[in-house]
């Protein structure tokens, strides 16, 4: 497909439809600062549009067997799979990140996500209880409708298949908003899904700004279900319309994770992972360690060989094979990162790597939006720099003395979404993983995802939980028939 200037479309009724208003909005390629395609600035008539179809597809979807939605799932899954390269380049233009790990990590992934679902509906069990002799319970777990699907930019495809496999799998029916920033994997995922022979109106995609798409989805109230992924400040805005509707809501949302290193850890292990949990995709995965707390012991020699590793990320085009780090999504992001690093230097940090854009981007990306792994040191734990989230390549490194202390310092945000723990003593893993408040706990190792765990954060970082039995739940309604003996 022409990406340049193309004109991407919505996907509603197993059509590509323009949006009713016929405006667009400009997509730009982060690793450029330029436009390169067109986004729909669709509205509330879409939404309407939208809902039409899924509520009539709703009805031949809910009622196929659990086999068939299957097969089209493992379809699409494998269409994917066969266009993968060609959805790593959009990926990558898109985003501004390295085309090797869209590659490797994101579309692979929402490959996953396909296979995952198509084959766990078919092994789900249902509940049965005998009460007493006096009547026999079981629970049937039916569709729940019209699911609103919300995500993010910074791993688009990924996220949204998380969400749209387990929502129609199970029978729903699904409207779904990517990003504005970041539409076109969504786009070629409707093109792929027309080819698998997905029902119309089972997906549709209706592209858009949240104010106009998203809080349309969030206040429409044949949408019953939103699951939802952003940041915190529009989770709180998407549960606010969803409260007086009563609707079914899952809420992903931000993190400030710390990334814990003792004195006992395999040094080699613990820095290499910290690179990575720190700057993989320029520190946009809200999993990532943003705050490192490094035990006093091996604090120094910690913060010089990380810096050094750090130093060898190699910054650049994201198209190029051999780039590490690639550009920040948009300007306004790049801005919040630049405002931190201002901050942090007023709260009392000091820059010990980075800090500024790299120095040499090529022709076609020296108005791109780029910013070098950024290392901050000495800063006051309770901080805002340390307490904020960034989102954007840029870690602090504090020192701690003892296992107290740092379960304090991890525990002290809003956010708790995920942390690392890296260390060789058995029983310490596990009784500072139990303190940590965060919905993963990764223990000498992160971004290590099995589908069927639970996936949620605590505090401001979410409700809910997703992947799994616990997505296959979050999309059904269960309904209890009771039959006397
Ligand atoms: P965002 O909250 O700005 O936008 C997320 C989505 O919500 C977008 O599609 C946006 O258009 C839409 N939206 C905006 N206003 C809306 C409204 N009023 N009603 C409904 N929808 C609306 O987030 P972002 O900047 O795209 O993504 C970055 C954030 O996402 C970070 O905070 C990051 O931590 C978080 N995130 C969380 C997870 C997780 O699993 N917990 C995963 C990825 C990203």
């Amino acid at each position: 497909m022409q990406t340049k200037f193309l004109k991407i479309q919505n996907f509603i009724n197993g059509k590509f439809v323009e949006p009713v208003s016929r405006r667009f909005l400009d997509n730009i390629e982060p690793a450029t600062g330029k436009p390169y395609s067109q986004v729909p600035d669709s509205g509330k008539e879409d939404i309407e549009l939208a809902v039409t179809a899924a509520e009539k597809a709703f009805i031949d979807w809910s009622k196929k067997s659990a086999a068939e939605r299957s097969h089209l799932l493992l379809r699409i899954a494998d269409l994917i799979e066969r266009d993968l390269e060609k959805f790593a380049r959009a990926e990558s233009i898109d985003t501004g990140k390295p085309i090797t790990l869209a590659r490797t990590l994101d579309i692979p992934r929402a490959v996953w996500n396909f296979r995952f679902f198509a084959t766990a509906i078919l092994h789900t069990e249902n509940e049965a209880h005998l009460t007493d002799g006096v009547a026999f319970n079981y629970t049937l777990r039916q569709p729940r409708g019209i699911a609103g699907l919300i995500s993010p930019w910074n791993l688009p495809l990924y996220l949204l298949s998380w969400k749209i496999a387990p929502a129609i799998a199970v029978g729903n029916t699904a409207i779904a908003k990517p990003s504005e920033l970041t539409p076109m994997t969504a786009f070629l995922l409707c093109d792929v899904c027309q080819e698998a022979g997905l029902p119309a109106g089972v997906l549709n995609v209706v592209h858009g700004t949240g104010p106009n798409v998203g809080a349309a989805i969030t206040a429409h109230p044949k949408i019953t279900t939103i699951s939802f992924t952003g940041g915190t400040v529009t989770g709180r805005k998407v549960a606010e319309a969803c409260a007086p509707l009563f609707k079914n809501v899952s809420l992903e949302l931000g993190g400030k994770n710390p990334n814990i290193v003792f004195a006992d850890a395999d040094l080699d292990a613990a820095i290499a992972g910290s690179v990575r949990s720190s700057f993989a995709n320029q520190g946009q995965v809200c999993l990532c360690g943003s705050r490192i707390f490094v035990e006093k012991p091996i604090y120094k020699q910690f913060v010089d060989r990380f810096i050094d590793k750090a130093s060898q990320l190699k910054q650049g085009d994201p198209l190029d094979e051999k780039t590490d780090q690639g550009a920040i999504v948009n300007k306004a992001q790049l801005d919040k990162v630049k405002f931190y690093i201002d901050l942090a230097q007023k709260e009392g940090g000091k820059i010990a790597l980075g800090g500024k854009p790299p120095e040499s981007p090529n022709e076609r990306t020296k108005e791109g939006y780029f910013f070098a792994p950024t290392v901050i040191v000495d800063l006051p734990v309770a901080c805002r720099t340390n307490r904020e989230e960034i989102f954007g390549p840029v870690v602090t490194v504090t020192p701690f003395e003892s296992e107290d202390e740092v379960i304090r310092y991890a525990n002290d945000v809003d956010y708790g979404l995920s942390s690392s723990v890296w260390t060789q003593n058995l029983g310490r893993a596990h009784r500072v993983a139990e303190q940590i408040h965060a919905g993963t706990v990764w223990v000498n190792c992160w971004l290590v995802r099995d589908l069927r765990v639970p996936f949620g954060g605590m505090k401001a970082s979410g409700v809910g939980r997703e992947g799994g039995v616990e997505a296959l739940k979050f999309f059904t309604e269960p309904k209890n028939i009771c039959i006397a003996k």
